[in-house]
């Protein structure tokens, strides 16, 4: 299996670019975000927890993405492989991660991080912000909240898998085609 975390700080592009990467290698996409939107939307209880912490942009708590992510990878079955969007954003997350995929005998095989400059990040999400609907990309405070967020809990999330060699880094700027292109060029590199 094809197991890949797609990695970046919020509007590094990761949705757009695991459309593309689902599509072309026949895998499985799995946004946390999208999930918890999906549980807001359908105003279930974990939406509603969750919701707290989305509006802000702050990290809802491991125990509850991990049980969330936990409960759809045991759902799944009989696909190449896994697109991990947005997930994991902490260490602690990273590793109940792998003991998820070594249980089942399929760990990562690499992750994609992509990167971009923050003044471009800002720029990125604020305009996505007019049409997404989302309250989050809406506030110039929130945004800075979660690029903030990025550095202090995700980050070190690249240096755990650097340490297993998994690593791979791609410039997250430039056309959409372009960045896929390197995308799979890194992607092909893995194994
Ligand atoms: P995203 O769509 O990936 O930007 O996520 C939107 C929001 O959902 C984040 O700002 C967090 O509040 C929450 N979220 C998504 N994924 C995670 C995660 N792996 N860990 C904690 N919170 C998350």
């Amino acid at each position: 299996m094809l197991n890949l975390v797609l990695f970046g700080p919020p509007g590094a592009g990761k949705g757009t670019q695991s459309a593309k990467i689902i599509e072309k290698y026949n895998l499985l996409h799995i946004s946390t975000g999208d999930l918890f939107r999906k549980h807001l939307s359908e105003g279930t209880a974990l939406g509603q927890l969750a919701q707290k912490y989305m509006d802000n942009g702050n990290l809802v708590p491991d125990e509850v993405v991990i049980g969330m992510v936990g409960d759809k990878i045991k759902s799944t079955q009989g696909v190449a492989g896994i697109v991990f969007d947005g997930f994991p954003r902490t260490v602690a997350q990273a590793e109940a991660l792998d003991v998820l995929l070594n249980d089942m005998k399929t760990p990562i095989s690499g992750m994609v991080s992509l990167e971009v400059p923050d003044e471009e990040l800002k720029t990125r999400l604020m305009e996505r912000g007019k049409t997404s609907g989302r309250v989050d990309d809406q506030d110039a405070a929130k945004i800075d909240n979660r690029i903030q967020v990025y550095y202090k809990e995700t980050l070190p999330v690249a240096s755990f898998y650097e340490k297993q060699d998994k690593l791979a880094a791609v410039k997250g700027v430039g056309s959409i085609e372009e960045i896929f292109g390197s995308i799979c060029g890194a992607i092909e590199k893995l194994n």
